[in-house]
């Protein structure tokens, strides 16, 4: 058996490429599903094929309450768009597993009646006990073809007299499995590898994931899978009921895994930060969606580029097999380049007023916004930029270094600072520069950095010229009267 893929690469004679993504509704998104999905959208952008989102919420007790909500609230926020799912008017699917039992019902009667499924009455003690000796004498864990030879019209009267029974696929011997992996190369694996044959409807009825997902992949049309490595041990099973099935697979690619600092893939269980986390951190979609499209993929450009401009270029020979590390470091890079070429009216969004106690002039905030942008990593940070350059007192005072810098420097220096401004009120920086200089006798870092603390209360920050044009003239003097009290008192 032989599944290989090719990339029809916009040529219009052959079909062209389909991609999904399909979570489970358990839980919210990290770094490492998301990315998933980015590269399947990018694979579909690619070709200008389809992207769908399917929810494989079929195992109930897993679901979680508003997660799909979540996913597409996430998907959107990164401007990764479906074409066919969920609140998508234009071509409706089928897209919540849950919603599909009947049609996997029509297809488990299929695989009965062709004998490539038969049920299986096995208690789970039975399965356990038999999973124990297994283990005892140091063998894989294998269904050992206990049911597989019942007569087909007895398992129907037993099932019909109400007897629980799974269905498990028949796992042909010694049969050679192979298939071209999108990431991996060719992937061989002998059946008897596999453990056994295999359950693909629960005893509830309920169609097992390896089941429901590889014939709803084929039903709706999905020409490439590309999914995390933890799945590489479902394929060929997948493979076996697409064939029971008559179905065409997929071409499968596997992922290597994000994997955090420790080393571990992300979970939310290692603590990995959801998109949704990284949202209200303040972390901008296109850094995210950039630094999440590099994570696992070599020779993209160095620039911020949307999704569409990426899929100009996006080949999937460029996708790593082995794990990639989530890292701040990278991902804080990404960020820096967003806000940079961010609307300002973002910035001016994140603003509160209720973070400065006076009222804020809407043109002064403006030009908060550009002058402290290239100090700022999130736009929140312009709440306490407002606050430092705009509240009637620093909020959070002198630290205590601070403070010694102040006393060190002395009182005098703040009152003459103060004449200086007030005299020079709107000149130019450069005028007013070498009037404080010549007003102090001190210049570079030796004026500059009492001055600064003295006004902002920090030691770094965008140049003093622009804090001091935008300081409103009354908290100029408040601060640099501060100052030299704070000064003076410990003289
Ligand atoms: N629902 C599966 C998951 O979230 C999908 C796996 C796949 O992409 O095939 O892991
Ligand atoms: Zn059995």
């Amino acid at each position: 058996m032989q599944a290989g893929h090719r990339l029809p690469y916009r040529d219009m004679t052959t079909p062209l490429v389909k991609t999904r993504f399909a979570p489970s509704p358990t839980g919210l998104l990290h770094a490492g599903n998301l990315r998933t999905a980015i590269f399947s959208a990018l694979l579909a952008k690619s070709q200008k094929g389809t992207f769908l989102l399917r929810i494989e919420d079929s195992d109930e007790a897993r679901n979680q309450a508003d997660a799909l909500a979540a996913v597409i609230e996430d998907l959107c926020w990164l401007g990764v768009r479906w074409d066919e799912g969920p609140d998508c008017g234009q071509r409706p699917i089928t897209w919540k597993q849950s919603a599909r039992a009947d049609i996997h019902n029509e297809y488990f009667d299929q695989v009965l009646d062709t004998g490539h499924a038969y049920p299986c009455f096995c208690s789970v003690d039975r399965l356990d006990k038999l999973r124990r000796q297994q283990q005892a004498a140091g063998k894989p864990p294998q269904y050992d073809g206990h049911c597989a030879g019942i007569d087909p019209a007895e398992a129907r009267a037993r099932m019909q007299a109400g007897e629980a029974a799974s269905l498990r696929l028949r796992v042909p011997a010694a049969q050679t499995i192979k298939y071209v992996d999108i990431v991996r190369g060719e992937q061989v694996v002998s059946s008897d590898r596999l453990p056994g044959d295999f359950v693909i409807r629960r005893a509830d009825g309920t169609a097992a994931f390896l089941f429901a997902n590889a014939l709803d992949d084929a039903l709706m049309g999905v020409s490439h899978v590309l999914r995390g490595e933890d799945h590489i041990a479902n394929t060929p099973r997948q493979l076996l009921i697409l064939a029971a099935l008559d179905l065409p697979a997929p071409a499968y690619g596997h992922l290597g895994l994000v994997v955090g600092v420790e080393g571990r893939p992300l979970s939310k269980r290692s603590g990995a930060a959801s998109i949704a986390d990284l949202r209200a951190t303040g972390y901008r979609p296109e850094a995210v969606f950039n630094y999440l499209a590099r994570l696992g993929y070599s020779g993209a450009s160095e620039q911020i580029e949307t999704l569409d401009d990426f899929a100009q270029t996006f080949d999937p020979a460029h996708l790593a097999k082995g794990p990639a590390l989530f890292d701040y470091r990278q991902l804080d890079h990404w960020q820096e380049l967003a806000m940079a070429q961010a609307p300002l009216a973002d910035l001016l969004d994140a603003f509160d007023a209720d973070a400065v106690d006076q009222p804020v002039d809407a043109v002064a905030l403006e030009h908060l916004a550009e002058l402290v942008r290239p100090n700022m990593r999130f736009p929140q940070e312009i709440n306490d930029w407002a606050a430092r350059l705009f509240g009637s007192h620093l909020l959070k005072g002198y630290t205590d270094a601070a403070r010694q810098r102040l006393i060190t420097v002395g009182p005098t220096f703040f009152s003459q600072a103060l004449a200086v401004i007030e005299a020079d009120r709107g000149a130019e920086w450069s005028v007013l520069k070498a009037a404080l200089e010549a007003a102090t006798g001190l210049r570079g870092g030796g004026l500059m950095k009492p001055l600064r603390l003295a006004l902002t209360g920090l030691e770094s920050g965008p140049g003093l010229g622009g804090i001091i044009a935008l300081m409103p003239a009354a908290i100029v003097r408040q601060r640099l009267e501060t100052a030299a009290a704070t000064a003076l008192e410990a003289n």
